[in-house]
């Protein structure tokens, strides 16, 4: 059923061809020394690949490729659900970020993603099969991936599509409260989230209040005050929480299962917690600009260079962020990567009702939330492996193929040197933004090695993978957590 997994007979052959595979070992790749950390555990391994897939577990094992792990972490590779890249084919005065999916993928990977979950808009007048199938044969994507339909309108076609999702491999769907579209056509969205719910499709939901929004946008920009530095004016932390109330509520009301993107704040993410607490299915993920800056960033001329949506918070925030990530309150850390080149942000046209929001951090999360989490003692290193891989792959249905370290899984590893330092440079990035907000941060602990189905696609700071090599996954039904 699941496309994932075989690798392609080729390249099983010529590595046999390529001798030295002893026959009653017969391993592909071996991982060799290092120490696995799965998000329950961690042991002293080798991991024994073939086909594409973990088969062994132990010491002493031989296998036709070597990749040396001594004094490293092997991890499963990171499960990012959340990124923005553009299509290859986009619409004439349509907006695009700046990564595609080659570009963007080649970023994931050597940030030590291995699978990433992109939001997928249908172009006017296409179904939500329609824009996946494109999508689907669109993206030169180096690792493997998820698509999530965006239900852009909650036409009566597109309800009636949302029920067909499981059969095509699909799981979830994205729902913008912020767009207008929403209020205006509110139940038909809950009756959407029902039948996602009914499916076993996740439905993502973006929460900020769309009416609220707007209208702070356009009396900011009446008073002549739309420059980004009134940005977290136009969008504060009320605006937020009561788009998770209502979204919460709809879980209710509907029984639908809710994975809350970009947590923010204090407050959004105690309404979230609360309603876990009564038992309802509402999951939380929050991105890494929420942790490591707070909206000080948003004070200067450079403002808008610092944006997303929603907007920076406060130090409080802050904190209960990377509370929530220790205690299990907030149970993924994803990227919500949607680059954008530093002349787009700075652009003098733009105002708080228009500005181009999102922020490159593929090729960065994982160092940085291991530096600043891991290193500084905020998170065990079996968190870290939990909120960035393990609990996203059962959330979507890919577990455990995906997010861990067990025979019988894909071979998505990261081999993790825990002591080597770098320093942030947007030269040195494969995404295709020309700035970084975390330009000069010190971190320690890198990805020497990417591993996909058992191949080398990220060694010692280069791409080895061809375009395309990525594969869009079959989603299995989704785990509660
Ligand atoms: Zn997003």
């Amino acid at each position: 059923m699941s496309p994932l997994g075989t690798r392609p007979r080729g390249a099983a052959t010529a590595n046999a061809v390529a001798g030295s595979v002893e026959a009653t070992v017969e391993l592909d790749l071996v991982v060799k020394g290092g120490t696995v950390v799965t998000s329950g555990s961690r042991f002293a391994a080798d991991v024994g690949i073939r086909d594409g897939k973990i088969v062994r577990l132990g010491d002493g094992l031989e296998g036709a490729e070597l990749v040396d792990a001594a004094n490293m972490l092997v991890l499963p590779g990171g499960v990012d659900m959340h990124v923005h890249l553009t299509p290859a084919e986009v619409a004439e005065g349509t907006f695009a970020w700046a990564d595609d999916f080659l570009s963007g993928s080649r970023a994931a990977a050597a940030g030590g993603i291995t699978t990433v979950g992109n939001m997928t808009f249908p172009r006017p007048g296409e179904g939500l099969l329609g824009a996946l199938e494109r999508t689907a044969v669109e993206a030169e994507s180096i690792v493997d991936f998820v698509l999530h339909p965006v239900l852009l309108d909650a036409t009566e076609d597109a309800i009636a599509e949302v029920s067909l999702l499981p059969a095509h491999g699909h799981r979830s769907l994205k729902i913008f409260m912020v767009l207008t579209g929403f209020d205006a056509n509110a139940e038909a969205f809950l009756r959407a989230m029902q039948e996602a719910g009914q499916a076993g499709v996740l439905t993502l939901v973006h929460c900020e209040d769309g009416c609220l929004v707007s209208y702070l946008a356009q009396k900011l920009v009446s008073e002549g005050r739309g420059h980004a530095s009134n940005y977290p004016a136009a969008r504060p932390v009320y605006t937020e929480s009561v788009a998770v109330s209502r979204a919460v509520a709809f879980s209710e009301a509907s029984g639908a299962p809710i994975y809350l993107v970009h947590i923010s704040s204090r407050a959004a993410l105690e309404v979230a917690h609360e309603a876990r607490a009564r038992g309802l299915p509402v999951y939380v993920e929050t991105r890494p600009d929420y942790l490591h800056y707070t909206d000080e960033k948003l004070a200067g001329a450079d403002a808008a260079l610092y944006t997303g949506v929603p907007p920076l918070r406060s130090e409080d925030d802050r904190r209960a962020l990377w509370a929530g990530l220790a205690t299990g309150a907030v149970q993924t850390c994803c990227t919500d990567h949607a680059p954008w080149l530093r002349a787009q942000k700075l652009d003098p046209a733009v105002d708080v009702s228009n500005m181009p929001n999102g922020l490159a951090e593929l090729d960065i999360m994982l160092p940085l939330l291991f530096s600043e989490g891991v290193v500084s003692g905020r998170l065990s290193l079996e968190r870290f492996v939990e909120v960035t891989a393990t609990n996203a792959a059962r959330l979507f249905g890919l577990y455990p193929a995906k997010g861990t370290v067990a025979v019988g899984s894909d071979a998505d590893l990261v081999v993790w040197d825990p002591q080597a330092s770098t320093t942030i440079r947007a030269e040195d990035a494969f995404s295709k933004a020309d700035y970084s907000i975390y330009e000069g941060w010190e971190v320690k602990g890198v990805p020497r090695y990417t591993i996909s189905r058992g191949e080398v696609i990220f060694a010692e700071g280069e791409i080895r993978a061809d375009p395309g090599r990525g594969r869009l996954v079959w989603c299995d039904s989704v785990a509660a957590l």
